[in-house]
C-alpha cells in the first residue's frame, strides 16, 4: 500500500506552525517602523526568551552558520589552530572554522548514531587543538559528558552545534546546549522552528557572551560611542525575524513532543526487523528520524524502495562526508591559497562516517505534523522495503 497523499513537509503551511502568532508578530514590527534588530525590542526580547529557556545568555544572530562564527570568533583561535569536529554535519559546522583562519580537524563518528565517538576526537588532538565542535546529528545527543571531560582535561573549548536537536537531551535528561562552553541554534525553514533562516548562541560565561556580541555587530559596543573594539562582521537578526522567532519559540516545546510521540509509535513499529539498527528515543529531538541498514544492497536500494512507496528517504542524509567536498578537498579558500588548510583529507580518513553516508544510514524527514496514521503508513512502507530489498 502506497502513499498517494504527500507527507507534510517544511516547505508548506501544513509542514510548520506558522499561525496567527507569527502573522501578529510580523505587523506589530511593521508597525513599529523599527525593522533593524540594533533599535527594537525584538531581537533583545529573544534573547531574554532563549536565555530563560536555557539558563544561559542567549545572543541572536542572521543564521546558525551566523552563530557558529560567534562562537569560533569568541574562542579565538589563532590563525592555524586546530578545531576538531565531524564529517557528518551541515556545512555550516565548517564554515567559520575557515572564517576564522582555523584548520578543521575530523574525527570519526559512532557507527550507530553518526555522533562524534570520545576515543576518535582524543586520538586527533595536538598541541594545536583548541576546541572540539559536536552536532548533534539529527536530534541525537552526542556524548556530550565524555565530551566536556576530555575538552577539560586538555584546555580545549566545547561548542554545541544544537541546530537539529532543540530541546534535546542527554539520557538523564540535562538538556544538550548546556555542556559546551557555547551552543549554537538555527532557525532555518527545515528546522524544529523557524523564522525564515536565524541563529541564537548560548553561553554561561559573561566574557564568551561579551565577545558573542562583539563580533555580531562589527565589534560595536553602541554603549561607547563610534568605537570598534574588535573584528566584527554584522550577523545581526532582524527585528522580523525576532519577532517571527518569538512565536516560533513559544512552540518549540509542542513540536518536540508530537515528534517524540510520533518517533514512538514508529520505533514501535519497527522493533521487530532484524537487521534494521533503530535510534534511541532518550532524549532525542527527532530532527530527522535516522535508522542503518545492512551494507548489502545498502541504504540507496533502501531509500529508493521508500521513496517508490511514496515516503521521502535520503541514503546517507549527504553525498560525501564534509571533508570530501571541493571546498575543503581541492579548491582554494582565499585567493589562489588553501590557507589556513595545510593538509590532505583523502578517501578513508573516517571509515565510520564514510561507510554511513555510502552504505547504512537511511534517514526520513520527521515532522509534528505527521498523524498516527501517516507513522502507519511510513512503518508499512518500511516493512515492505525491508522484505524486498535483500
Ligand atoms: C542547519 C544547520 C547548520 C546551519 O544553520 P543555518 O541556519 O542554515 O546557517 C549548522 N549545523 C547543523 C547541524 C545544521 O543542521
Amino acid at each position: 500500500m502506497s502513499r498517494t497523499e504527500p507527507l507534510p513537509g517544511p516547505l508548506e503551511p501544513r509542514g510548520r506552525t506558522i499561525g496567527a502568532e507569527e502573522r501578529a508578530a510580523v505587523l506589530r514590527v511593521l508597525d513599529s517602523a523599527s525593522l533593524c534588530g540594533s533599535f527594537g525590542t525584538e531581537a533583545r526580547a529573544l534573547e531574554a526568551e532563549m536565555g530563560e529557556l536555557y539558563g544561559r545568555t542567549a545572543v541572536s544572530c542572521s543564521s546558525g552558520t551566523a552563530a557558529l562564527h560567534l562562537a569560533v570568533a569568541a574562542v579565538d583561535p589563532d590563525p592555524g589552530d586546530e578545531i576538531v569536529t565531524t564529517p557528518i554535519s551541515d556545512f555550516g559546522t565548517v564554515a567559520p572554522i575557515l572564517a576564522q583562519n582555523a584548520v578543521p580537524v575530523f574525527a570519526d563518528v559512532d557507527p550507530a548514531t553518526g555522533n562524534l565517538d570520545p576515543a576518535s576526537v582524543a586520538a586527533v588532538i595536538t598541541a594545536r587543538t583548541r576546541a572540539i565542535m559536536v552536532v548533534h546529528l539529527f536530534g541525537a545527543p552526542a556524548p556530550v559528558a565524555e565530551l566536556r571531560g576530555l575538552a577539560d582535561r586538555h584546555g580545549l573549548a566545547l561548542v554545541e552545534d544544537c541546530a537539529q536537536a532543540w530541546l534535546g537531551t542527554v539520557p538523564s535528561g540535562e538538556p544538550v546546549g548546556r555542556y559546551g562552553d557555547v551552543a549554537c541554534f538555527s532557525l532555518q525553514q527545515y528546522k524544529h522552528i523557524t523564522s525564515g533562516d536565524g541563529g541564537l548562541a548560548i553561553t554561561a560565561d559573561p566574557a564568551l557572551a561579551r565577545r558573542m556580541r562583539l563580533f555580531m555587530d562589527k565589534g560595536w559596543d553602541r554603549s561607547i560611542g563610534r568605537k570598534h573594539l574588535m573584528y566584527g562582521l554584522n550577523y545581526r537578526m532582524t527585528e522580523l525575524a525576532a519577532a517571527v522567532a518569538r512565536a516560533q519559540l513559544g512552540k518549540v516545546a509542542g513540536v518536540v513532543a508530537r515528534r517524540r510521540e510520533r518517533a514512538a509509535r514508529l520505533l514501535d513499529a519497527l522493533a521487530d526487523l532484524p537487521g534494521l539498527g533503530l535510534p534511541s528515543p532518550d532524549g532525542h529531538a527527532w530532527w530527522m528520524f535516522p535508522f542503518t541498514v545492512p551494507d548489502e544492497p545498502g541504504n540507496r536500494a533502501f531509500a529508493a524502495a521508500l521513496q517508490a512507496e511514496g515516503v521521502p528517504a535520503s541514503a546517507g542524509y549527504l553525498e560525501r562526508p564534509l571533508y570530501a567536498n571541493p571546498a575543503l578537498a581541492e579548491a582554494p579558500v582565499y585567493g589562489s591559497s588553501r590557507y589556513p588548510i595545510d593538509r590532505d583529507y583523502p578517501a578513508g580518513l573516517c571509515p565510520n562516517a564514510e561507510r554511513l553516508i555510502d552504505r547504512t544510514l537511511v534517514t526520513l524527514p520527521w515532522n509534528e505534523a505527521y498523524t498516527e496514521a501517516d507513522v502507519d503508513d511510513i512503518a508499512a512502507a518500511v516493512r515492505k522495503a525491508h522484505a524486498d530489498v535483500r
